[in-house]
């Protein structure tokens, strides 16, 4: 089966035990306004232009067979809803400035790379996390990959939205041996509000997990004016206290790498110019979360 990825990550050391091999998946349901994967929400490749690496041949412009390439005063122009992701722009673009984001690979394939990892797997107790985007929505191609790797005995971890029903969700339990995901707010209108979607099946999912057994970390991403609050951090908790001993819970400082994609593709960033979160107001929420819930 192919699935539609947009990069493999080495060595990473955040997404689960020891060493990790991340894959992020292209495709995402949620719309979260800070999100520093934004190349992942289409599913479906993108030209990705990076002004600084620009020469001003103009290649790009005389190739486009669909005329979505003008000159700018300081940059090329690419329109999006003209561009046929021909990719002919990408190919003529000798100092990298233009590029494809998005890469269709089978499982077999992917194997093929990921495989060549399996020693720092061993030595560090590691293995592959699916990320993305959001890997549930091709499904299909993570149940089959996250198959092959618990054949070949590599440890797998998930970092899922959590959004989906479950009946698609608990399919993915016999393949998964860390679950990873994301509550942002407790109060289901903000949620909305800030990600797009509503925060039910979230909630209930996770539940779900946990009176599974299955190892589960719950994060959330503290954002400046969403979710930085006492109030809104204790409610999260107090979502989560019935699982208590069954999950861990843990808070991520609002960072701002990444921001830079967006005006590469396009996209327009609401949060462009917020300070990365204080570690100081950090470490003042997660010790209100070691008071409710271990961290
Ligand atoms: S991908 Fe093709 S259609 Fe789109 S901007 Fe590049 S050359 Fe033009
Ligand atoms: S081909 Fe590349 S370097 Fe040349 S103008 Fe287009 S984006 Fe710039």
């Amino acid at each position: 089966m192919d699935g539609l990825i947009t990069t493999l990550q080495r060595m990473s050391i955040h997404d689960g035990p020891g060493i990790r091999t991340v894959i992020f998946m292209k495709g995402c349901n949620m719309r979260c306004k800070w999100c520093h994967n934004p190349e992942t929400w289409v599913c479906s490749r993108q030209v990705q232009y990076i002004k600084e690496k620009c020469i001003r041949c103009l290649s790009c412009l005389n190739i486009c067979p669909a005329r979505a390439i003008e000159a700018g005063n300081d940059s090329m122009k690419i329109d999006r809803d003209k561009c046929l992701k021909c990719g002919l722009c990408t190919q003529v673009c000798s100092s990298g400035a233009l590029s494809f984001i998005g890469r269709e690979v089978s499982t077999e394939k992917l194997w093929e790379e990921i495989r060549k990892d399996i020693p720092y797997f061993k030595k560090s107790h590691g293995g592959i996390t699916i990320s993305g985007g959001e890997p549930m929505m091709q499904s299909g191609f993570v149940k089959e990959f996250l198959g092959i790797c618990k054949q070949n005995g590599i440890h797998t971890a998930i970092e899922s939205n959590m959004t989906f029903p479950w009946k698609v969700v608990e399919e993915f339990i016999p393949l998964t041996d860390l679950w990873l995901c994301d509550l942002k707010h407790a109060d289901d209108a903000v949620h909305r509000r800030w990600t797009g979607v509503g925060n039910a099946n979230i909630i209930s999912n996770i539940g779900r997990l946990a009176d599974r057994g299955v190892e589960l970390c719950v994060r959330t991403p503290v954002i400046p004016g969403v979710n930085d609050s006492k109030e809104d951090i204790e409610a999260i908790c107090r979502l989560l206290l019935p699982y208590k001993g069954k999950l861990t819970y843990t808070l991520l400082g609002f960072h701002t790498l990444g921001f830079g994609k967006y005006e590469s593709l396009g996209m327009v960033n609401e949060f462009l110019g917020e300070e990365a979160l204080a570690p100081e107001k950090l470490e003042e929420l997660k010790n209100i979360v070691s008071k409710w819930i271990a961290c």
